[in-house]
């Protein structure tokens, strides 16, 4: 027997039993890698040599566990659509084992289809093959783009088909996160007035993402108030990106604060705050410009379940006023997420720090403006950064009549002037700003060609493409060009996510 591709340690597995139902992967018929994440297995540590190939395909699709690795699906609950479900869990994902990178960064390694488990309820725990490369090149594209996400390391087809409105091939994703905690991770043990339980669950969180903060005497609420923050910085980041997340559950909410589960997700083209893509989301409550709002509302299910540990402190004034002192975090987002979202728009239009009002006033009559004009937010964003060196021809050409930008056009102008001392040269600017907004977005005609194409043809070619332009999202080459143009307003109009699950 040889080595373990995996130096695991199971830090989960091992500190956290009662919290999960240890699980083995189901076997599949014929495993073949189709897709391995290089860059991503270096960065871990792995060794690709071993890893993109056979053993690699047998490890992916569940068919080998391998050694050391301790496989479990994990407990949780959530509240979807607004609705609270008890218990969810890991219905079709186990868990394999958690792995260090030479950087001594410490991540889960996660198999996503990889069949039934005690909480699967009705579904068969399998999972097809767009879906999971849909994971593949969102993840991928959000890595690009600078924001914290799971990542895929590998995806394997299991040469068995599953069952959806249709037959599809079947696939396993092989997903890697700083944890998989979740907001609903501590309702499922606070919904069963397990208090110790939770209080384990946020000493284990603590230990994983906010080891400064391990034995202080305020240690809940401050965790309450990191998670908020760092849920702030990655929503505005969403937002300033044009992504829409499709199912915004606290099942879906990490406490890391990296985006997780791609499922009817999408990047908005005409800049629209009502955009919804999603199938099931009949009601518009995780439209684009509701994101802040449910982030908010989901840290506040949060909130409920660390009350009784907040109000146990040793700080007896902040335990006697638990609620109180939980709601100022959770009254604090809305202030984090402005000033994340105004950092971001400010370095997305060029300009450096100033008077924030004007300011933020300055990005919503832009928003305002692509808003009414439907013009694609990506490249409305990008062309702005040509304008920024002297040419508006680009941008212009967005809009149905040319001179709809000159007024805004003027007017930042005269706050790009207002720099004084700090004023950059206009091409250096453009520079600047092409660094933040990106040409390449994984536009939903294009990924959901390259999905088909894959599903219903075995034809990896055009994911393969598509996945390499994403991984540049900043660079206007033209090999570039066909990723960079929106879809015809027909089909968008049309478009929706289907869960896919
Ligand atoms: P999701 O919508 O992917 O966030 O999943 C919501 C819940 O449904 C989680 O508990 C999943 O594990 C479970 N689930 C989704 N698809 C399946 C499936 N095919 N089989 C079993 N459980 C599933
Ligand atoms: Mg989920």
């Amino acid at each position: 027997m040889t080595a373990s591709p995996f130096r695991f340690n199971n830090t989960y597995a091992r500190e956290l039993q009662g919290f999960y139902a240890p699980a083995q992967p189901a076997s599949v018929p014929a495993p073949s890698l189709l897709f391995f994440n290089q860059a991503l297995a270096l960065d871990l540590g792995l060794d690709p040599q071993v890893l993109n190939g056979p053993e690699g395909a047998a490890i992916f699709a569940g068919n080998q566990v391998p050694e050391g690795a301790e496989p479990l699906a994990q407990a949780y609950a959530g509240h979807q659509f607004g609705g609270f479900s008890p218990q969810l869990g890991d219905g079709r994902a186990l868990l394999l084992g958690e792995v260090t990178d030479p950087s001594g960064r410490h991540r889960d390694l996660m198999l996503k289809g990889s069949g039934r488990t005690p909480f699967s309820r009705g579904g068969d725990g399998k999972a097809a093959v767009g879906p999971m490369l849909r994971e593949v090149l969102i993840g991928e594209a959000m890595h690009a783009l600078g924001i914290p996400t799971t990542r895929a390391l590998a995806v394997a087809g299991t040469g068995e088909a599953v069952y959806r409105e249709r037959r599809l091939p079947g696939a396993v994703l092989t997903r890697v996160a700083a944890s998989h905690l979740r907001v609903g991770t501590f309702e499922f043990f606070a919904a069963r007035g397990d208090i110790n339980r939770v209080r384990q669950l946020a000493d284990y969180a603590i230990a994983r993402h906010d080891p400064d903060l391990a034995g202080t005497s305020n240690r809940y609420l401050a965790l309450l108030r990191r998670v908020a923050q760092r849920q702030a910085a990655l929503i505005a980041q969403w937002m300033n990106v044009g992504f829409i997340h499709g199912v915004m559950n606290t099942d879906n909410m990490t406490i890391s604060g990296e985006t997780i589960d791609y499922g009817p997700c999408a990047f908005m083209e005409a800049y629209d705050p009502r955009a919804v893509f999603s199938s099931i989301d009949q009601g518009g409550r995780y439209a684009y410009g509701n994101q802040p709002l449910i982030a908010r509302w989901n840290l506040a299910r949060l909130a409920e379940t660390l009350l009784p540990l907040i109000a146990e402190g040793e700080d007896k004034e902040a335990a006697a006023n638990a609620v109180a002192r939980a709601t100022e975090v959770i009254d604090a987002f809305p202030g984090w997420y402005a000033t994340a979202l105004l950092d971001g728009q400010r370095a997305k239009l060029g300009l450096q720090g100033g008077d924030e009002t004007a300011d933020r006033a300055l990005a919503e009559k832009w928003l305002a403006l692509l808003h009414e004009h439907r013009v694609d937010f990506t490249l409305g964003w990008r062309r702005l950064a040509d304008a920024a060196g002297g040419d508006d021809a680009p941008l212009r050409s967005l809009f149905p009549h040319p001179e709809a930008p000159d007024a805004w056009l003027a007017r930042w102008r005269s706050r790009l002037e207002g720099e004084g001392e700090q004023a950059l040269d206009g091409m250096e600017r453009a520079e600047r700003m092409r660094r933040v907004n990106p040409v390449v977005i994984p536009r939903n005609h294009r990924v959901e060609e390259a999905l088909a194409a894959a599903s219903d043809q075995a034809d990896l070619v055009p994911f393969q493409r598509l996945l390499s332009a994403i991984r540049r999202p900043y660079d206007e080459t033209p090999d570039h060009a066909e990723y960079t143009e929106p879809a015809r307003a027909e089909v968008t109009a049309c478009y929706q996510t289907f869960c896919g699950t």
